[in-house]
């Protein structure tokens, strides 16, 4: 008898919300720990803070004089709050956050210690990182690689630690990191923005690119997470079969929160506040046991490095709470996943979000010419932009019927996609002639008024217009966003230039300006027709129709990796300055060691639990039955035996059919990575993992499952999903 999973679930059902007593209201504390402009002022001399403000300002590197005055009193701030320690805290390709602590002090030589903190160990260090992937950019004897703290996000602390948000680059200057790529980006589509920007506005200097991520995540209790061994190795369920009662009655959703969570999401708001996350919504979600935390969105590298911070802090929060935060998409099988939806957005320096539909015609060519450019981007680059967010982890959540299908397509609304129809069919003269008439007739300067109404949501759709922003809702929840957000800003980024060549050429064949910008507009809406899907993602017949329209159908992970390799994504990477050949190359042997790593793994973890907590479970079960049998035998007669355990008899057969396959499989499914372990290219090896480990892995488990309906509960090992989602 199995006495241990009674015990946890015993000391689960026991729990009490743990309140968390703040004298203070969250909002007098917010951004405490943040070394932000208020902090600078204070901390800093006047000449100091306004070289510091002015570089960050204007995106330069940090003047090197200041350096030290900056430390100084970056150090002071830091240890007047309490802390002893000071980290590069950088974005490895691992995903997550890298950090080495190192202690302020430095002997004196007199046998006494100083607290130091020097410009020189601010601006750049130099963590010897060569375990951390590159995908052959640096060979071990070269292993140096250098962080270098990026000004425009500001240092924090948390506990006894002065973290300072950094770049991770290779001795040679090749991006090791996500933040490098992303902050070139956004140079790079500030840049291309800008001067679009200025055939409405010549006051326009900066275009800003904005992010704002809705994270989802399961809450699991500590007790029960840690009898999962496949969920502490891998992040989710490999087995388990489906509870009776799942999200079938929709009573999670937006539902009242349940106590001991609402505590948890208090005490985590509380935390991120503290640290200058604007953290604002929270809410169940669809499965059990799934919530969601939106913050307001920021500009995006800011935005990015809350949502890392954030997925850190509340792994810490939820230990105070004895609960066990889980990030996988696809925790548990038969229940929705999680996601992040990515909300993105671009505003000028004078103020002008360039997704708003604005007050007059003008500035309602200005939206639809930022809008129709976005969707020519994502039309050009749409296997790019899935493979960006494509993973082990993600896949099981694209494609299935509950999340974004594995075909990226754009959702407009009736609205726009009326006014984007009518353009296409106008003349450019008509459109440019701004009376009263002809804006009503094109309904582009009504725009504002029609689009009060922004309650149309296509929920299927990975890439929807939301009335001010797109949400790319394919982004997985454990994913960092930074890859998702530079794609997508390249893309844009490349558009705007193509699109900015062929209006200035039309100008320059003396079209007036307006007719010109009208008429490529009016071209990419024609162009871009395919990428434009109102209907239901998740159905079969769009899945054949988007075949047809030529979008990118591919389902296999490590094969959706090539299209960073394509001709035309290297080439809109270089051409942007975001990533070099190599770099696009490195990262993608990154991805398909990933991804290979990650099936590695968890195909290990099955086939442990398989022959070490299954199958001798099932078999012990097993005995107990035949045991029973055996002694009907000697007590009753032969005829009243046989009817008395034909039961008893049939589930003996039916476990004898489970063990063998499972012991068979589990064989197979070694000898099947030690083929795919002997590639030595990663791309194949990927593949190989994908196409022979991941369906026998699938096939295992339904087996374990069956055998759990069967074997007598109380000697099962492993807690059931009923337990695991449905106690808290
Ligand atoms: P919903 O679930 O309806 O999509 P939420 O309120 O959960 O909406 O999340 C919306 C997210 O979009 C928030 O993070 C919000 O700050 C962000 N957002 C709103 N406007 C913009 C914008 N212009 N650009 C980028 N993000 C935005
Ligand atoms: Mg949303």
């Amino acid at each position: 008898m199995n006495s241990l999973r009674f015990e946890l679930l015993r000391e689960a059902l026991g729990r009490k919300a743990v309140q968390v007593n703040s004298e203070n209201r969250p909002a007098d504390e917010y951004a405490k720990y943040v070394f932000n402009r208020e902090k600078m002022q204070k901390y800093l001399s006047k000449y100091t803070y306004k070289a510091l403000t002015e570089s960050i300002d204007k995106g330069l590197p940090l003047d090197r004089s200041i350096a030290d005055g900056v430390a100084t009193g970056m150090k002071q701030w830091a240890i007047e709050l309490g802390a002893t320690h000071y980290t590069h805290w950088f974005q490895p390709l691992t995903g997550g956050t890298a950090e080495k602590h190192d202690a302020f002090i430095e002997p004196t030589g007199n046998g006494n210690v100083l607290e130091e903190f020097s410009g020189k160990l601010l601006v750049q260090q130099e963590p010897d990182a060569s375990s951390f992937p590159n995908g052959g950019l640096r060979n071990t004897f070269e292993a140096r690689g250098y962080s270098a703290w990026d000004p425009s996000s500001p240092a924090f602390v948390v506990g006894d630690t002065l973290c300072i948000p950094t770049v991770f680059i290779s001795y040679t200057g090749e991006a090791l990191d996500y933040k490098t790529p992303l902050l070139r980006s956004t140079n790079a589509l500030n840049k291309a923005a800008t001067a679009v920007c200025n055939y409405f506005d010549e006051n326009v200097q900066k275009v800003i690119s904005y992010l704002g991520w809705e994270q989802e995540y399961f809450l699991v209790d500590d007790a029960l997470y840690a009898a999962r061994h496949d969920l502490v190795m891998t992040g989710r369920t490999l087995m388990g079969h489906e509870s009776a009662k799942n999200q079938q009655l929709e009573d999670h959703y937006f539902g009242a929160i349940p106590t001991r969570v609402l505590a948890f999401m208090t005490d985590l708001e509380n935390e991120c506040l503290k640290l200058g996350i604007p953290v604002k919504t929270r809410h169940n979600e669809v499965a059990p046991n799934q919530f969601e935390l939106a913050p307001v969105y920021e500009e995006i590298n800011l935005a990015n490095d809350h949502n890392l911070l954030l997925m850190s802090v509340m792994k810490k929060v939820a230990r105070r709470h004895n609960f066990r935060v889980l990030l996988h998409e696809k925790p548990f099988k038969g229940v929705n996943g999680s996601g992040k939806h990515n909300n993105w957005s671009m505003g000028t320096d004078t103020g002008v979000n360039l997704f708003s539909p604005g007050k007059n015609a003008v500035e309602n060519l200005q939206f639809i010419t930022f809008l129709v450019n976005t969707m020519m981007a994502v039309y050009k680059h749409n296997g790019l932009l899935k493979a960006s967010i494509s993973s082990a982890t993600n896949a099981h959540r694209l494609g299935a019927n509950e999340a974004p299908p594995a075909i990226v397509s754009t959702f407009l609304g009736k609205q726009i996609s009326e006014v984007l129809d009518k353009l296409e069919k106008a003349s450019a003269d008509d459109v440019i002639h701004f009376d009263e008439k002809s804006a009503l007739r094109l309904g582009v300067a009504h725009l504002p008024e029609v689009l009060l109404d922004n309650t149309d949501r296509n929920r299927t759709s990975p890439f929807a217009f939301t009335g001010n922003r797109f949400e790319f809702r394919a982004v997985g929840s454990s994913a960092n966003c930074a890859d998702a957000m530079l794609t997508l800003n390249t893309a844009v980024a490349s558009q705007l230039a193509q699109f900015k060549v062929e209006v200035d050429s039309l100008i320059e064949d003396k079209m007036p300006k307006e007719k010109a910008i009208v008429t490529v507009v009016k071209s990419l809406i024609s162009k871009c027709k395919a990428i434009h899907f109102e209907g239901n993602g998740y159905s079969d017949e769009w899945k054949a129709e988007a075949a047809k329209r030529g979008l990118d159908c591919e389902t296999s992970v490590p094969v959706i990796f090539d299209n960073y390799l394509k001709p035309e994504s290297l080439a809109i990477f270089e051409n942007c300055g975001v990533l070099s050949h190599a770099e696009v190359e490195s990262r993608c042997e990154v991805k398909w060691e990933t991804y290979t790593k990650k099936i590695q793994i968890e195909s290990r973890v099955l086939g442990d639990l398989a022959m070490n907590h299954i199958v001798p479970v099932a078999s012990g079960y097993r005995a107990v039955l035949l045991d029973n049998v055996f002694k009907l035998g000697s007590v009753f007669s032969k005829d009243e035996t046989e009817t008395m355990s034909r039961q008893d008899k049939r589930i003996i057969k039916e476990i004898s059919t489970h063990i063998d396959f499972i012991t068979e499989q589990v064989e197979a499914m070694i000898e099947a990575r030690s083929k795919a372990n002997a590639i030595a290219a990663e791309r194949e090896k990927a593949i190989a993992y994908h196409d022979k480990v991941v369906p026998m892995m699938e096939e295992i488990r339904s087996h374990i499952d069956k055998l759990e309906l069967i074997v007598d509960d109380r000697m099962w090992t492993l807690p059931k999903y009923r337990e695991l989602l449905f106690i808290r």
